[in-house]
This record gives C-alpha cells, sequence and structure tokens, in this order.
C-alpha cells in the first residue's frame, strides 16, 4: 500500500534508516529541528467535502480515494498533507482501462464542465497533479494506472508500445523478461509511470546512454477533447515540425496519452558504477566536460560539489572507514577540498572495457583518484532509496528540497554558486541557517544540469514554514533565471514554476503553447492553472 502523506509504498524494499547520529549532526549545523503534528488520514477523510460530480460508473467519490488523489510530491505538497490542509480534492478519480474509457470521460467532462487532471503516478514535484483551489467547475482526476499492459514489442525494431499509465518497476518488468530494458531511470522510477515522464519531460539517471524521455517516445496515442491524436512512430523524419515535441512537456493540457511506443534497447551484457575523487571542483568539473565532449560511452556522470561530497560521505559511512577513506585520498594529495564523481559503464563487455580505458585515462590527467571501496555499486544499490529520507527529516523537523536547472558549461560554475548563496541567504533575516550543495546531475556536449538541495528548520507553524520555502524558492528561482538557465532541467513547469515560464520561452514562445492547448482542449477542460502563466500575468 502506497503512504498517503509522502513518498513510497508502506513495505518498500528502497525504503530506508537514517536517525541518530546523522540527524545530530544536522542539528550541529543548523541547530535543532521543530517537529510540526501531523493530522491522521482519518482527519483528513473527514474533512473532504461532498462531490460536485455526477454519478457514473467510471467514476469513483470515495473520500479515501479522493484524499490519495489530491497532491503530488513537492514539498508544499508534503507539509499540505501533513497538516491535513491539502487545500483541495479532487471531486472524484477515475481509473481508466481503454482508450474508449479515457474517450467516454472526455465527453463526460464536456457534457457536464468538468475539469480533468490526467494522473500517472502522482510523484510531481510541481503542483501539476494538484486541483485547483476555488476552482468553480467539479474535479475529475484521471488516474492511469491500470492502462499499464505492453501491447506490442517488435524486437525487429527494438520498440515497444506500452500503456501510458505503467510505472517504472511494471516497465522493466515487462521488457526485462523478453530481454530488453527501456534504460528510464529517474530517480522517482519507484511510482512514476511513462505517460508522465512524456508530459513533463523527465531525465533519467542514465539518459547519457539511453537518451531523455525525448529520445526513447518514439510515437503514441493522445485521447484529446478535439479528437484521438496518432503520433506515428518513423525513425526520423523532416516532414514539418515533429508532433511529438509538441506532446512531450504538454503537461496533461493537451490531452490524455494512452499509449505510448517507445524505443528500447536489449538489456545491456555488462552495467558497472564507479567513483573517482578529485583535489577540487575545478577538477572534477573539467573532467565531466571532457567526457561528455568527447562523447565517452558512459550511462551516467553525476558530479557532487565540495559540500555534497561531504554530505554524502558522512551519511553513508561510519567514521572509522570514513578516516580509512580519508588518509588514502590524502595519501593522493586529495585533502578537504575533494569533489567525487560518480560514473556509469552499459553495454557490451567490450564497449565497457573502452569507456573505462577512455574515462580512467581523462580522470587521472585532472588528477582523480579511483576509490576502492565500492562506492559506485552502493550508490547502484541504493539509488532509489534517497525519497524515502524527506520523511524521516519532516519528522525530525527539517524541510528538504531541491531546485534544479541547466546551463552552458561557461556558466556552470558560476551560475551553482549564485544559486547557492541566494538559497542560503534566504532565510538569513531570520536568523535561520541553511545547508545547501549541488551537483551537475546530467552532462551535455554544450553544459550540464545544476541540481541543488537545501535543508532547514521548520519554523513554529505550517503557514511559517510555507513562507519560509516560498522565499528561499524565489531566491534560487530568481538565480536561475538570471543566469538564463532553463527553469527546469528534468521536474517541469506545473503550478510552481509557471510565472517563470515567460522568460524562458518569450511572449511570442507563450502565445504558441497556448494556442496549441485551445486547439487541443477548446474549452480548457484538462489540467487548468498548470504550465502556462495566468494570462494577465504575462
Ligand atoms: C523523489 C523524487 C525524485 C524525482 N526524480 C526525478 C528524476 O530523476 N528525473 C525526472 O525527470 N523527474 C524526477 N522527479 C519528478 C517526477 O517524478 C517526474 O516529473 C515524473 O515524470 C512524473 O511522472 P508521474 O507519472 O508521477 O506523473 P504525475 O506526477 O502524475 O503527472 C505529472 C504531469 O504529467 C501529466 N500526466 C501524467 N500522466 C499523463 C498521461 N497519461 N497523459 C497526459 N498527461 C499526463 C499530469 O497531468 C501532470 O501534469 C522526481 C520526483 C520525486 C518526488
Amino acid at each position: 500500500m502506497r503512504h498517503w502523506n509522502t513518498w513510497g509504498h508502506e513495505d518498500s524494499e528502497y525504503a530506508m534508516e537514517f536517525g541518530g547520529e546523522g540527524l545530530q549532526q544536522l542539528a550541529n549545523l543548523i541547530g535543532p529541528g521543530k517537529p510540526l503534528p501531523a493530522a491522521t488520514l482519518a482527519e483528513v477523510i473527514d474533512r473532504v467535502p461532498a462531490s460536485r460530480l455526477p454519478e457514473h460508473p467510471l467514476v469513483n467519490h470515495d473520500a479515501e480515494v479522493r484524499v490519495r488523489h489530491a497532491r503530488g510530491q513537492s514539498f508544499p505538497d508534503l507539509m499540505a498533507m501533513h497538516s491535513g490542509d491539502p487545500g483541495a480534492f479532487p471531486d472524484g478519480v477515475a481509473f481508466p482501462e481503454s482508450s474508449e474509457d479515457v474517450r467516454e470521460l472526455l465527453k463526460y467532462a464536456a457534457d457536464n464542465e468538468i475539469a480533468l487532471i490526467p494522473y500517472g503516478g502522482g510523484t510531481s514535484v510541481v503542483g501539476h497533479i494538484n486541483p485547483n483551489k476555488g476552482d468553480p467547475r467539479p474535479v475529475l482526476t484521471v488516474d492511469m494506472a491500470r492502462m499499464s499492459a505492453l501491447i506490442a514489442l517488435d524486437k525487429e525494431s527494438q520498440l515497444a508500445t506500452i500503456g501510458a499509465g505503467a510505472s517504472g518497476p511494471q516497465i522493466e518488468e515487462l521488457l526485462q523478461r523478453e530481454g530488453y530494458t527501456l534504460g528510464h531511470f529517474p530517480q522517482s522510477w519507484e511510482l512514476s509511470t511513462l505517460g508522465g515522464w512524456v508530459a513533463s519531460r523527465s531525465s533519467g539517471q542514465q539518459s547519457l546512454c539511453y537518451g531523455r524521455i525525448e529520445q526513447l517516445f518514439a510515437g503514441g496515442t493522445i485521447e484529446t477533447p478535439a479528437g484521438t491524436l496518432e503520433i506515428p512512430a518513423v525513425p526520423a523524419s523532416s516532414a514539418g515540425p515533429d508532433i511529438r515535441e509538441m506532446v512531450l512537456g504538454s503537461e496533461g493540457r493537451m490531452g490524455i496519452i494512452t499509449e505510448v511506443k517507445a524505443r528500447v534497447s536489449p538489456l545491456p551484457e555488462q552495467e558497472s558504477f564507479h567513483v573517482v575523487f578529485f583535489p577540487d571542483w575545478e577538477a572534477g568539473m573539467a573532467t565531466a566536460r571532457e567526457l561528455a565532449q568527447q562523447r565517452t560511452q558512459l550511462s551516467m556522470i553525476r558530479l557532487s560539489n565540495v559540500t555534497e561530497t561531504a554530505m554524502l560521505l558522512m551519511s553513508g559511512a561510519d567514521a572509522d572507514s570514513l578516516a580509512v577513506l580519508h588518509g588514502e585520498l590524502s595519501r593522493h594529495g586529495i585533502g578537504d577540498t575533494r569533489v567525487m564523481m560518480t560514473f556509469g559503464v552499459t553495454g557490451s563487455t567490450e564497449q565497457c572495457n573502452a569507456a573505462l580505458g577512455q574515462t580512467t585515462k581523462c580522470f587521472e590527467r585532472h588528477g582523480g583518484v579511483a576509490d576502492v571501496f565500492q562506492l559506485g555499486e552502493r550508490w547502484a544499490h541504493g539509488r532509489f532509496r534517497a525519497p524515502y529520507l524527506r520523511e524521516i527529516l519532516w519528522n525530525a523537523g527539517f524541510a528538504v528540497d531541491t531546485m534544479e536547472t541547466a546551463v552552458d558549461w561557461a556558466k556552470v560554475n558560476e551560475a551553482m554558486q549564485g544559486i547557492e548563496a541566494a538559497i542560503a541567504g534566504a532565510l538569513a533575516d531570520e536568523g535561520e541557517k541553511m545547508i545547501v550543495y549541488s551537483h551537475l546531475s546530467h552532462v551535455y556536449g554544450q553544459g550540464s544540469s545544476i541540481y541543488t538541495t537545501y535543508l532547514f528548520r521548520c519554523a513554529d507553524s505550517y503557514a511559517e514554514t510555507y513562507r519560509r520555502w516560498q522565499k528561499v524558492k524565489a531566491a534560487g528561482a530568481e538565480q536561475i533565471v538570471a543566469f538564463g538557465g532553463t527553469i527546469s532541467h528534468q521536474h517541469g513547469v506545473g503550478a510552481d514554476h509557471r510565472s517563470y515560464l515567460p522568460a524562458e520561452k518569450g511572449v511570442l514562445g507563450i502565445a504558441a503553447i497556448r494556442n496549441l492547448c485551445q486547439l487541443f482542449d477548446p474549452r480548457g477542460q484538462l489540467n487548468p492553472g498548470k504550465l502556462l502563466p495566468d494570462e494577465e500575468a504575462q
């Protein structure tokens, strides 16, 4: 069973423990945590108002089901659910099992002036799937979980047709049985879905070899209020603008994706993950850039900065092992300014050996030293665990959230420092300290993503903690815009980033997206209030 107010499954194999010493170290850095009282599920169910939806056999009005679909997984979502006041509940939830069901729901919505929210895994961190408070229309959430089958697998063309509601584990189970993989592993993989990845332009941890969802999405079927949109899967095309690009990142505003034709790969013969330490950030960054620009056949590169390296080592190892590691590194001249790069090699034995050889030469040229403690494999083993940590920190009275962007290499360093400094200082006027650290999570020839994590103490109330979060979020987002970065490299726009979108798309660009949404959804019934800024706010 999924937790109703936080990340994950109650019996997940990824659930983690973190406590005692780790929390004490945190308190030493920013002060003791301030836990806030949490509402129970029964209390929240009691608050669910009567549904405004007319009866329909596909619509479930059950109060608990409505609570469980009220919010996503952003920090404000976590707070809202724990406080017992999600703000707004959907009036009902439908679980379609076929494209006919989806078309029926679109018709029902049109006939009754209903707002529809397409729902994948509900793992959005930017308010994508939250009903708008005060929407005069009844709201129906359309949960795609029952459309999760492997419909076809063309092994010759390496093309799979999969129901859009399939989650990461379901997709891999279906494909791996046949000897294939999609290779899309966002950190939210345990709960997020194929349709959600396409609709929010997701990026997986191994996108360096498998590609982002844009490269994996070959075509598919989208049911829209204006009709069915079939996008044929062709290997490549010069026949005008690409319709796939209109659907990618559409965030539920143009239609409901029912089937995805995805480019899959045979399971790799070999895969391994490794860690290298560098004497400083500049050496690590030069290596990451060089590896990306040389098109070295790695499946991932993640470069943690000095503070993140220290935090990862502190939380992942006991004091004795850390002392041994530090001693070993200092023999190579790597001291307190050390940074850590994690990389993966995936493919045939021959490809992996070649990539490892090329990478070793590159990092050695920059003073990098390979770790001998299997830290890379430990990272791989725990790669889906981190989301469980947030609840542990929350229960101890600490808030944790992330921000991410992508900029050109020429700006990476400056932007990372600017974003970190803005976040670190955001609560200084309240005398509150922050922990802020970053890593480069996805590297490209042109530039890199920057993924920044920050922790602060909860305030004395939910409202005050939310206000603190707003200050920090705005400080970071303004720096991203100031550096000309994208407001999101992988999390999307949703409700939380939409006011920053015009800075990236321009007036004409926003008008083009708005017109496209209107073409598919003339009455504005699909996921209102997301992606696009309010017209008057432009
Ligand atoms: C702990 C954590 C880690 C994360 N790590 C990553 C990461 O590594 N990489 C990454 O890219 N993202 C990450 N995310 C963000 C999130 O998982 C992604 O945005 C993901 O793509 C959302 O998928 P979902 O199925 O949960 O979609 P939802 O959250 O349910 O929906 C997201 C948006 O897509 C729309 N949508 C969903 N399904 C459909 C459909 N079938 N048809 C039309 N529209 C649809 C919704 O209306 C909404 O606008 C993370 C989130 C969390 C909480």
